[in-house]
């Protein structure tokens, strides 16, 4: 029954790996092409094959207690925060990856890892960064593009990937120690073909966390105080950012680090219908009594561009 049970599910893994293009990796047994099942084929008898496949595929620990789908889901929704992204990952459980994967499949982005192993490494390293340092890795396949080409990972590709993972963690808060914790247990000493050794992955690790931490360190100013008094909102046709004006009349857009930046003026004047002139990268609009945003176009039309809304006590 065990048996059947097994080859069943190696024979369910095995088709996995062969309808998707490319898969990439945390560590190496995942690292499986389309091509490399074939030439492995051929290159020996079925039986023996098969019993390598099912040596490389069954290393599930039964039993164990596995993280949930919601904590890894919450884990990549944050690294993509950190990240300055829109979430558009589908994260899912599979019990047939090794670590953890990264793969697209019919223009979809997917990020799956194997529950009990990252229970398990997050027990052997003593720390939850275990579980989002292989995540950021895996989000970084996607992100360099090495899951848009089917062809078979380089060291360097890898090492990219650890780097991004490093650079991240700091920003998320990891120590450099949390950072590297994963890959000091997962990661293979001698490297393989497609993984460098473990030494040179936590030398990348910490490159992309030190980098962090002097580009946050060297950081220039601000040019406004996060407690700022925001007035008006300001929304603009076709364009999802909302921009603020504060009480010094600037008006300020915030980037992915909730740093604010400064696009230019609003002030008051008396012209017709207009209460307000907005002043930006040389451009003039204008905001009418009813709040709504105008601009004149080339043929010195005034033309309805955008809306806006008031936060505060007007001044
Ligand atoms: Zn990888």
């Amino acid at each position: 029954m065990r048996k059947e049970k097994l080859v069943q599910e190696n024979l369910y893994s095995l088709n996995f790996y062969l309808k998707n293009d490319l898969i990439s990796c945390f560590v190496t047994c995942s690292s499986i092409p389309k091509n490399t099942f074939a030439l492995v084929a051929s290159s020996m008898s079925y039986m023996k094959w098969f019993s390598i496949v099912l040596i490389v595929l069954v290393q599930h620990t039964y039993g164990q207690e596995s993280i949930s789908e919601f904590q890894a889901k919450q884990a990549v929704y944050h690294i993509v925060q950190y990240s300055g992204l829109l979430p558009n990952f589908t994260v899912r459980e599979n019990e047939e990856v090794t670590t953890a994967i990264a793969y697209i499949k019919d223009k979809k982005r997917y990020i799956e890892y194997n529950p009990a192993v990252m229970e398990s490494l997050m027990d052997s390293t003593k720390t939850d960064w275990a579980m989002i340092s292989i995540l950021a890795h895996e989000i970084a396949h996607h992100l360099l593009g090495h899951t848009l080409a089917p062809k078979l990972l380089s060291p360097g590709d890898e090492l990219a990937c650890d780097r991004y993972s490093g650079f991240i963690l700091q920003r998320m808060g990891a120590t450099l120690d949390e950072s590297v914790a994963a890959i000091q247990v997962a990661g293979s000493a001698q490297g393989t073909k497609t993984h460098p050794p473990r030494e040179a992955r936590v030398h990348a690790i910490s490159q992309g966390w030190n980098e962090s931490l002097n580009q946050l360190e060297s950081k220039i100013q601000g040019i406004a105080p996060a407690d700022k008094i925001y007035v008006l909102s300001l929304r603009f046709d076709g364009d999802e950012n909302l921009y603020y004006v504060d009480d010094a009349s600037n008006v300020l857009w915030y980037n992915e680090f909730a740093q604010p930046i400064l696009l230019g003026k609003m002030v008051e004047v008396t012209l017709g219908d207009y209460r307000y002139e907005i002043v930006w990268e040389g451009q003039k609009f204008y905001v009418d009594r009813h709040n709504k945003i105008w601009n004149m176009t080339t043929y010195n039309v005034m033309l309805k561009v955008g809306k806006v809304e008031i936060l505060g006590t007007e001044k």
